[in-house]
């Protein structure tokens, strides 16, 4: 077995691969592309492509693809192969600068939101060239922006991309005013932690809920679940070790930084989380995981789930998002370093962070809305839907003394002595964790903690960039014309914090008590996505967008359709998944077990007549009258499910099963689990829960 650091990387068209097989002027061109954004020259690009097309048939390849990432939720490839015809009858490998710089997919089928009719079907993907193309399944991936032929933005990394551009002009001019003159780009990274579940694929196989919608729609809670928190951090079993050896050299092999991996809380749930990286390349680099955590998991016999709540009853899979802004003379912005009741750059970008999320709270509850992250927010086991922030005792306290013009008294920096002489003594965090906070400062970042586990997470990284950024530049407005920088900077940090400290919460964000106080504090609620994406199009966010070049109020609405009708289309699957289940399966299962229940108390009575009350006649019984509400319960499904047909915009829709369709499949459920739990083990045609929770 070779080396880590032999191999890391072995799969990238890398920083190294560039230098050691470009000329020195074209490597020169490119890398000024990819630091400052310039403009590339088709010269320039017809070398590197064929560079790397030289490196990728080296290494096996017969195909390109230019990758990306549509509005369906996962990444979209076609792929065409390097052959040319030379025409003698055979062929050469090709690849041109104009090939890999232009795509065009049909984009007829990609969700488009009704911005353009089918028949305009073009559409194009652009190399990015900030993310390092790579190899995969024998064809060489080149991540790319998609648009359409008239240059709608539809997919997730163009916004991403110039919101990331948008939040480094506003910082560098903030703090060139602030002094910081060789400061002329500020970047965004992103650590982003994934949860998972893996499963055995023989238990997966049998449950069409898990394969037609990845979560399990019926389920009877098993013995044991989560309740010892025996799982999380617990040793791991020798099939999961495998599999995570293998995923981390698949990883790295891809350049993907994979760095830690523990048990989660609930059984068979498991973590990956990278060492950060930019935005951009970690997002990339996180829809890549996925993928690759899935595909692992198919050669060890094993499925991964990635749903948010693929059990009732045990934790659900989120994503934790830690993002900070750093400058390109290596300084992170959201460090608040030694002494920071003095550090008025720290004191100022803390109070845009505040503002930000204050004012466009709504807009990160949306972004991490969806079907899946529905059954997590608010089931207290991940954030609430109510966006809140936590700074932690430390940074609270400071921001309590600029709020009331009082001294500030550190709590921080304490030693942790542990009394056994053996043990050396270390420093302590400033803050300790407060895990039930959405947003929440952690050191020298913030983490965004109410993602769902499978959502691209350009989406609330593009946003969480183009609001701070529009603070800042506010930021600067009110600044430039100062004559006393330092107390218009005081002043400026002391109201802005004083006006949104409503947002700041550091207690414990699952009680009830904190539900009445945030409605008092006139914080938003938003249960589920119908009702969170109904403001998405609110005038003030399609303003932040559209006056911020990141999205056009055309593409808003076009999101806003596609959100609501895939929810609704999802919605639609599951339940229709349910009805076949109750029908095909379970109601015959009942059915059967009950007739042998009949036949026995039959020839029990034929025996003895006196005898009347014994445990098969009760059983009998009880199932009896829970098959006759199960099928009543699944015709009122059914007609619902055809009920949505009378719904013609999205959002009443969505609404609709939301309210209506989703309330019938829940009762569906009770009363199919209730049914599980007294059906003979022979009969019920599903494996059980305590079977795929601890199978593997
Ligand atoms: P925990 O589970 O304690 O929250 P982890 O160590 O699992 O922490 O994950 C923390 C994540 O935060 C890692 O991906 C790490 O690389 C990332 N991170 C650390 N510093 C930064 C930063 N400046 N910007 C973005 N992410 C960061
Ligand atoms: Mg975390």
């Amino acid at each position: 077995m070779k080396n880590v650091s032999e191999y890391f990387g072995v799969n990238v068209f890398n920083d190294r691969k560039m230098q050691e097989r470009l000329p020195k002027a074209t490597y020169k061109a490119l890398k000024k592309t990819i630091q400052s954004g310039e403009p590339l020259d088709l010269s320039v690009a017809n070398v590197v492509a064929n560079a790397m097309k030289d490196w990728a048939v080296e290494n096996g390849c017969t195909h390109y693809t230019h990758w990306f990432q549509p509005m369906t939720g996962v990444t979209a490839e076609k792929h065409d192969s390097f052959i040319s015809p030379n025409g003698d009858g055979e062929v050469i490998m090709e690849f041109s600068g104009k090939e890999l710089i232009k795509g065009e997919p049909d984009a007829s089928s990609f969700p488009s939101g009704g911005i353009r009719a089918t028949f305009e079907a073009r559409g194009y993907t652009t190399w990015d060239p900030t993310s390092p193309a790579f190899i995969r399944d024998k064809t060489l991936y080149i991540p790319t922006a998609f648009c359409s032929y008239t240059g709608e933005v539809l997919d997730k990394k163009t916004p991403l991309l110039r919101s990331m551009e948008k939040l480094s002009f506003e910082a560098v001019r903030v703090l060139n005013l602030l002094g910081k003159t060789d400061v002329h780009r500020v970047t965004t990274t992103v650590g982003p932690e994934q949860e998972y579940f893996l499963i055995d694929k023989e238990m997966y196989d049998k449950r069409p809920d898990l394969i037609y919608t990845g979560r399990t729609l019926f389920g009877a809670m098993a013995p044991k679940g989560q309740e010892l928190d025996d799982h999380y951090f617990g040793s791991i079993k020798s099939r999961v070790s495998a599999y995570m050896h293998d995923l981390d050299e698949e990883l790295w092999k891809l350049g993907v930084y994979a760095k830690t991996k523990h048990n989660e809380v609930a059984p068979s749930q498991h973590e990956l989380a990278p060492i950060f990286t930019t935005s951009n390349i970690a997002t990339d680099h996180n829809e890549l995981c996925m993928e690759v955590m899935k595909k692992t998991a198919e050669k060890h016999g094993l499925v991964c789930l990635l749903h948010e709540k693929p059990f009732a009853g045990v934790n659900g899979s989120g994503k934790h998002n830690n993002w900070s802004i750093s400058t390109n003379t290596g300084e992170n912005l959201l460090n608040p370093g030694k002494t920071p009741e003095d550090n008025l750059q720290f004191q100022l970008f803390l109070a845009a962070v505040v503002k930000a999320v204050d004012e466009y709270q709504d807009l990160l509850r949306i972004t991490v809305a969806s079907a899946g992250n529905d059954h997590r927010l608010g089931a207290n086991e991940a954030p609430p839907a109510i966006i809140s922030m936590y700074l932690g005792d430390d940074l609270g306290a400071l921001v309590e003394s600029i709020i009331e013009g009082k001294d500030y008294k550190s709590h921080k920096a304490a030693r942790m002595q542990t009394g056994v002489e053996a043990l050396p003594d270390f420093k302590k965090d400033n803050s300790d964790r407060n895990r039930t906070s959405p947003f929440a400062f952690t050191g020298n970042k913030f983490e965004f903690r109410a993602l769902g586990s499978s959502l691209n997470i350009a989406c609330p990284n593009y946003m969480l960039n183009t609001m701070v950024a529009q603070e800042l530049s506010g930021f600067y407005r009110e600044l430039k014309d100062s004559d006393d920088l330092e107390s218009s900077l005081k002043a400026l940090i002391k109201k802005t914090l004083t006006e949104h400290k409503r947002i700041i919460f550091n207690g414990d964000n699952y009680s009830a008590e904190w539900v009445e106080e945030a409605e008092r504090r006139g914080l938003c609620n938003y249960k589920s996505l119908p009702e969170a994406m109904e403001h998405y199009i609110d005038k003030k966010n399609v303003e932040l967008f559209a006056l911020n070049g990141i999205v056009t109020e055309e593409e808003m609405h076009a999101r806003y359709e596609i959100e609501l009708e895939q929810y609704a289309k999802l919605l639609n699957i599951e339940a229709l998944t349910m009805l076949d289940m109750a029908k095909k399966d379970i109601a015959p299962a009942v059915m059967a077990f009950v007739k042998e229940l009949a036949e026995t108390v039959a020839l029990k009575q034929s025996v003895s007549s006196t005898l009347s009350n014994y445990a098969e006649v009760r059983l009998l019984e009880s199932l009896s009258g829970k098959l006759e509400q199960f099928v009543k319960a699944t015709g009122e499904l059914e007609l619902a499910v055809k009920a949505a047909a009378d719904y013609e915009d999205n959002l009443s829709l969505a609404k609709y099963y939301r309210e209506t369709v989703f309330e019938l499949m829940n009762n569906l459920r009770s009363l199919g689990d209730s049914m599980e739990k007294e059906t003979s083990a022979q009969y019920w045609p599903y494996p059980s829960y305590g079977k795929i929770l601890f199978g593997v």
